[in-house]
């Protein structure tokens, strides 16, 4: 879209070329879309991760789409300490109107740049302005140029509940990022914004969703759902706050995603820490997610209360390295929420273990072929009996974090199988293996709790991600 300052390929809009670039680098800090955040630069190929303007979404059926990354207006008049266009913030400063913005995005879903459109705003003038603006361009979009491609538009906190379920209309997806996890770190590092002031537009979303769908109204409301973000390590909750506040934005909310950002200084403030979060600790909180919605965990197995989940292993693994007793289990006959929980066995893996049995007794070169990640299951599971995992429990630890180790200082390709990193190792065979006292006491046993996940049908929804 551009082209390194010499010059915009786009040149048929209304909106000035520095206003583009304005308003679409003021929109890269915010990751609650599918890509953001790269800072890989040409360096004489082809390609460029790093400018700004475009994101990334996937549609119900799998497409992955670009989105037109953009904020209406980066002229704030907030002042969120952790924010480079906060009101006292010395940068240059822009603002689109409607039909600037609704122009340009035709022109580049025209010229095949984009497929949809990821509208946000800072705070111009009132939230009630703001929001106004940011409705008049989607429904400029869809009603004066009929667009139907996908928009995902940022809600304003305090603006008129008729204005937003107004824009709501127009939109497929909107999201409040909640940012902080609790009300005293809004209070201190984002003084104008309150915890309700977040909420209350959600849940009101949420009701008139539930309205339109049954009352059967024709249309659409909002069919992508909602989101939001959370930036991680700004403020000193520990992960098992930020865990349990996800648990309920999905239970009680019913958002489609959470979004975890890592913290990254790029405003000092004395408020704030000096140094970034680290990936790492973003990394864990996604796993962590994955088992929330996925496979029937809740926040409270996944991080004990006041901590932070362990850096050296995934959650799940953590889990299962907390709860021996529960381990090994027979593949063979464990039922397919145990199977979930087992660390290396995945939603997929568990499910063809589930059906494939039905024909006969499973043994580890089966799960091997289901691309069950041996290495790290062979130390929870047996195969007819058979345990080929470490022989102590610190063997277990060890390799297990050897192993994450490993799997994080690289890519994974398109081709590379996981599950060929598994049966080598210490073999020991026709023992239950060292995590549980005996086969008998794991075999199909489950933690007080577990979410049933009912019929096989209900069970594969649940694992493509429809839950
Ligand atoms: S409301 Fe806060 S986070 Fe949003 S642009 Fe303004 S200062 Fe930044």
């Amino acid at each position: 879209m551009f082209d390194n300052g010499r010059g915009a390929c786009y040149n048929g809009s209304m909106i000035a070329e520095e206003t583009l670039k304005i308003l679409t680098e003021s929109a890269k800090y915010d990751v609650s879309c599918s890509s953001s955040g790269s800072g890989r630069k040409n360096a004489g190929g082809m390609g460029n991760a790093a400018p700004t303007g475009c994101c990334h979404s996937f549609t119900p059926d799998g497409r992955c789409i670009s989105l037109l990354k953009i904020l209406q207006s980066n002229k704030c008049i907030y002042a969120c300490k952790y924010c480079p266009n906060r009101a006292d913030a010395d940068v240059p400063r822009a603002s689109a109107t409607p039909e600037e913005l609704s122009e340009l995005v035709i022109d580049f879903y025209k010229r095949n740049y984009i497929e949809g459109l990821f509208l946000s705003s800072a705070v111009e003038r009132t939230p009630d302005f703001t929001m106004e603006r940011m409705m008049q361009t989607v429904k400029l979009l869809r009603t004066k140029y009929r667009f139907h491609g996908y928009i995902h538009l940022k809600g304003i906190p305090r603006a008129d509940a008729g204005l937003v379920l107004e824009a709501a209309k127009y939109a497929d997806r909107m999201s409040y990022n909640l940012e902080l996890p609790t009300e005293a770190s809004l209070k201190l590092l984002a003084p104008q914004k309150s915890t309700e002031s977040l909420l209350s537009p959600m849940r009101q979303l949420m009701r008139e969703k539930a309205v339109f769908k049954e009352e059967h109204k024709k249309g659409h409301f909002l069919p992508a759902g909602q989101t939001t973000q959370l930036i991680v390590g700004a403020s000193p909750e520990p992960d098992s706050r930020i865990v349990r506040l996800s648990e309920a934005l999905y239970q009680k909310m019913g958002l489609k995603r959470v979004y975890y950002s890592s913290y990254v200084p790029v405003v000092r403030d004395p408020l704030l820490p000096d140094l970034p979060t680290g990936q790492l600790r973003e990394h864990r909180l996604y796993q962590a997610d994955w088992l929330l919605r996925f496979y029937g965990f809740t926040a409270e197995e996944i991080a004990p209360e006041g901590e932070n989940l362990p850096l050296e292993y995934d959650p799940k693994c953590a889990w299962a390295l907390r709860n021996p007793q529960y381990f090994p289990v027979e593949v063979n006959t464990a039922p397919l929420e145990m199977l979930l929980r087992v660390p290396g066995i995945g939603g997929r893996g568990a499910y063809k273990i589930t059906e494939a049995r039905r024909y006969g007794a499973l043994d580890f070169a089966d799960l091997k072929r289901m691309r069950v990640v041996l290495k790290r299951a062979k130390h929870f599971i047996t195969c007819k009996g058979k345990y080929l995992g470490a022989k102590d429990e610190r063997a277990v630890k060890g390799l297990l974090a050897l192993g994450a180790r490993q799997d994080e200082a690289r890519q994974l390709s398109l081709f590379d199988e996981p599950e060929r990193y598994g049966l080598g190792g210490t073999h020991l065979s026709g023992g239950a293996g060292v995590l549980g006292a005996s086969l008998g006491a794991a075999e199909g046993a489950l933690p007080a709790g577990v979410r049933l996940l009912g019929t096989r049908e209900t069970a594969l929804t649940a694992l493509t991600g429809e839950m």
